[in-house]
């Protein structure tokens, strides 16, 4: 595919895949982390074993300088971004009436205003190129919305709304924006739930399973190289949700 593309929250879970599986069609992966440096060496030494390199940056998606500068870097180093994927992100759990000012604004800050200022960033870039993709990862939650996860389903919902919004105005520009809202799938994230709420999905889920990263990244390999699909939010969840 021979792409530049920047893949935020690739240290851990799905965003680790999906920069894995472009990194091994030929991409230029630039895999961004914030706390988990370890894993994040891990990731680029596992790959150099396969002879693919790639970039690794450390920052907080949710402070604009810190996604200023991972735009910046790619730019310097490559002219150009074909591709973003806004993956980082945070759940949270807390009954409606308990949820502080303080998980609020960090739950949007990371999940949704990190969207806001690394499409920002990158955009400029993309209109000059005349051409780009920005593939949001959103939830399942930000369409049926779930109970005790308010902040985390406003954001998500927040996440496709932007991603409607900018596939109509960027259209024209030759950007595409797309969101893919995953149901559950096994990484970090899910590591609170008991085998019984477990099971019970499973037995809700028409596939009868959860889903792994690799479910999540084969979607993002398929809209990278797309060219006529934008502005839609699909969602990947075995079944467990059908509109
Ligand atoms: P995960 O395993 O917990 O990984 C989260 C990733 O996001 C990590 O790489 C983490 O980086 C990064 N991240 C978190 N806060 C960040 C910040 N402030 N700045 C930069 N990076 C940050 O989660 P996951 O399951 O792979 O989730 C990936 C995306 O899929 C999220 O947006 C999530 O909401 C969405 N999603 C997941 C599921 C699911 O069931 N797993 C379902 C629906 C949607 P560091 O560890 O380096 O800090």
């Amino acid at each position: 595919m021979n792409k530049v593309i920047i893949v935020t929250g690739a240290s851990r879970g799905i965003g680790r895949e999906i920069a894995k599986s472009l990194s091994r069609e030929n991409n230029k992966i630039i895999a961004c982390y914030n706390n988990s440096e370890k894993e994040a060496i891990e990731l680029k030494e596992e790959l150099e074993k396969e002879n693919i390199e790639i970039d690794i940056i450390k920052g907080d998606v949710s402070k604009r300088e810190d996604c200023k500068r991972i735009v910046e870097y790619t730019i310097d180093k490559y002219s150009r971004i074909d591709v973003l994927i806004n993956n980082a992100g945070i759940s949270t759990y807390n009954l409606f009436t308990d949820i502080t000012d303080e998980e609020w604004n960090k739950t949007i800050g990371v999940n949704l205003n990190s969207v806001f200022f690394m499409s920002q960033e990158t955009v400029k870039y993309m209109i000059k190129q005349k051409e780009g993709s920005i593939i949001n990862i959103s939830s399942i939650w930000g369409l049926v919305g779930a109970s005790c996860e308010v902040a985390y389903s406003v954001s998500k919902a927040g996440v496709d709304g932007m991603t409607k919004s900018l596939a109509k105005e960027l259209g024209p520009s030759n950007i595409r924006v797309n969101s893919i809202a995953p149901g559950l799938i096994d990484t970090d994230m899910n590591n609170d739930l008991t085998s019984e709420e477990l099971e019970n999905i499973i037995n809700e889920t028409p596939l009868c399973r959860i889903g792994k990263p690799e479910d999540i990244a084969k979607c993002v390999k398929w809209l990278v190289e797309d060219t006529f699909t934008t502005g839609q939010v699909i969602s990947i969840n075995g079944g467990w949700n059908i509109i």
